[in-house]
């Protein structure tokens, strides 16, 4: 047991913002045993099956622990945290679910890089030719002549115009435009959850603030050499309990806010539900490239958005948590 022990001192020695729970289940799943456990729970796991429950007697045949006792020892860890005890024996817990899902999902494929791949679609702001890339967990399409609408950091390709975190998962089964109209898909989805204060990743708490750059000054085609972006307000969220952050600019954002949605409709364009092929999904991208925004005001901090279509035009006013504090067409 000095193994444990000692992983455990430096489990507490590594938090400071992870709470007792967060240090507990860290050291609960940190044997290779339990690990096993919960991955041949999950091999048994049928979605679509009410009862999952595997025998004590066959959980640990799949995992080949000779040892019942120690077995027992394991399992009994699990148990209430990751691992559900029934009647029939033993199932996952959704919180172990989750554990193995996430795993999975970073593993999907073998190879979770695209090289850049020149794509059939012009800059949204320079008309040149566009490539889309993947690496580390982010895809990339940026423009091959322009500084696009964020700069690079290291490692990062220049001239972004849209850039999204995606497991790999997101790799496997996909052709490279269906793997770019589920990244479109997905940072639609993270903006209605982070403007309803939600973490699209753990659910808990999301707050968001305005960056003001307070030296903006980009050229006509590039993004300022202060902040490394095109707009001189950015929204940020950080969750209060998962530290997952992400940023966009506001007049992007915006984009699933009702009111834009219904001035879309009201042009025949659905913004959502029907970002199902590459076409719409540029056709998005291109429409939040339209949309203007302005700092109105510093204390408190309000940005306006004006978005034009067809001859029509939407203005709305934004606070710091995205609510429209004012509107007008
Ligand atoms: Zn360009
Ligand atoms: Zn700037
Ligand atoms: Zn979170």
């Amino acid at each position: 047991m000095t193994g444990t022990g000692s992983s455990t001192s430096a489990l507490v020695a590594a938090a400071e913002s992870a709470g007792a729970d967060a240090i507990e289940a860290f050291g609960i799943v940190g044997n290779e045993t339990r690990l096993a456990i919960l991955l041949a729970l999950w091999e048994a796991f049928d979605p679509y099956t009410e009862d999952n429950a595997v025998s004590f007697s066959e959980l640990r045949a799949r995992v080949d622990v000779r040892d019942p006792g120690q077995f027992n020892y394991h399992l009994r860890k699990l148990t209430g945290r990751f691992v559900n005890k029934t009647d029939r024996g033993y199932e996952l817990h959704p919180a172990g679910l989750h554990l193995v899902q996430t795993v999975i999902a970073g593993t999907g494929i073998k190879k979770a890089v695209i090289d850049p791949i020149e794509i059939d679609a012009p800059c949204l702001r320079c008309d040149a030719p566009t490539a889309m890339s993947y690496q580390d967990g982010w895809l990339y399409y940026f423009c091959t002549e322009c500084d696009g609408f964020v700069g690079g950091r290291t490692g990062q390709p220049e001239g972004i115009l849209f850039s999204q975190a995606l497991p790999p998962a997101a790799l496997s089964n996909r052709t490279l435009e269906e793997v770019f109209v589920a990244g479109v898909s997905r940072m639609l989805q993270a903006f209605v959850m982070k403007m309803a204060g939600i973490c699209p990743r753990c659910a808990g708490v999301v707050g968001s603030m305005f960056e003001i750059c307070e030296n903006h000054d980009p050229p006509s085609d590039g993004v300022c050499p202060t902040c490394r972006r095109q707009y001189e307000v950015a929204v940020k969220w950080t969750c209060s309990v998962c530290k997952y952050r992400g940023q966009a600019p506001p007049c992007v954002a915006a984009i699933i806010h009702p009111a834009v949605c219904a001035f879309y409709h009201d042009h025949g364009i659905d913004i959502g539900y029907t970002i199902d092929s590459f076409e719409r999904s540029q056709q998005l991208l291109s429409l939040m490239g339209k949309h203007e925004q302005e700092l109105v005001s510093i204390h408190p901090a309000r940005v306006l958005i004006t978005i034009c279509y067809e001859g029509d035009e939407l203005r709305l006013t934004f606070d710091e948590a995205m609510n429209v504090v004012e509107s007008s067409t």
